[in-house]
């Protein structure tokens, strides 16, 4: 069985053609025209494209925003500047393909837990460190969404009162300190204090400094590097401290494009969780590094659709 997984950034639309095993057997990336109506008409092209040809059964898009994925409404998109489109009946009206929407990090953990590092796992917490750090969460093998569609925000729980300045509006958000955006930014920031950091030679204008080099930096030593990461890393582990209370996941797979350099936190944060939980807890869950990666959108995008055909849509008592 093969679906068609849609990514819709504000740039590009990355499309696949992906099975129930994970296999792409198709790609294709185009960019974002303005306007739902141009869009919904150029997701419609590329499933035409393939339909035939790869009998695809669905069509299953990710994206940020607040997704109201029971009725496939964008109910706001920040990147595309969208209130309230349905969404996923224009596309299926299009295409004749039955298509189905979901918020971007909410689709990531549905991907990691159908083809990546949280397979055959009942229990997840995903978090997607990017230029802000979105969140799923799956509990008995369902995505908990709450009563709007909107839950799980996982990156707006506050781990330092009175902290930096959220983009929420909120202060100490886990945003604000560790998301990709505000390693640079706290690097950049305690620079003039630590000016002999080997950050200033890795880069040609500090303003270059970004997250990738702060982590190496890290490895090779530098104290601001040091300093940013351990910081940033303390304040994941008190935010894992409460996911794994609130939820107790079996694992917890870090994504997004910080993700990259999870080799170097990943640790840090193990080793400082425990402070931030009850005895109970500590020693029962793992926590991993994004199996998907570079496919990571298109992949659980798909996954949407597979989820959605296996449940029955998720309406009260699994029907839609
Ligand atoms: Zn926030």
């Amino acid at each position: 069985m093969k679906v068609l997984g849609v990514d819709l950034g504000g740039t590009y639309i990355k499309a696949a053609v992906v099975n129930e095993k994970g296999d792409i057997f198709w790609k294709k990336t185009v960019e974002t025209p303005a306007g739902y109506e141009a869009v919904a008409e150029t997701i419609a092209q590329l499933a035409l494209e393939v339909i035939e040809k790869h009998e695809i059964v669905g069509v299953g898009i990710g994206t940020p925003g607040s997704i109201d994925h029971e009725k496939g409404v964008v109910r706001y998109s920040p990147n595309l500047k969208w209130r309230d489109v349905p969404f996923a009946d224009l596309v299926t009206k299009k295409s004749g393909c039955k298509t189905y929407i979901e918020n971007d990090a909410n689709a990531f953990v549905l991907g990691e837990k159908w083809f990546g590092a949280a397979r055959g796992c009942e229990h997840v917490v995903a978090l997607t460190f990017g230029t802000g750090i979105g969140g799923g969460v799956i509990s008995h093998g369902r995505l908990i969404t709450g009563h709007m569609g909107i839950g799980a925000e996982l990156g707006h729980i506050i781990v330092e009162p009175y902290g930096p300045l959220c983009g929420c509006g909120s202060r100490g958000c886990l945003e604000s300190i560790a998301s990709a955006s505000a390693v640079a930014r706290l690097a950049k920031q305690w620079l003039v204090k630590y000016p002999g950091s080997m950050m200033l030679e890795m880069v040609e204008d500090e303003e270059r400094i970004d997250a990738r080099v702060v982590f190496e930096a890290y490895k090779k030593g530098d104290l601001l590097a040091t300093i940013v990461v351990e910081y940033v890393s303390d304040a994941i582990a008190r935010a894992v401290g409460a996911y794994v209370q609130f939820f107790n996941p079996e694992v917890i797979v870090f994504g997004g494009g910080m993700a990259r350099s999870a080799d170097v936190f990943i640790p840090l944060v193990e080793r400082r969780a425990p402070l931030y939980m009850m005895p109970s807890f500590v020693g029962t869950y793992r926590i991993v590094k994004s199996e998907l990666l570079e496919d990571a959108g298109i992949k659980g995008a798909a996954s949407i659709v597979f989820e959605n055909l296996k449940y029955g849509g998720r309406g009260k008592n699994g029907t839609e």
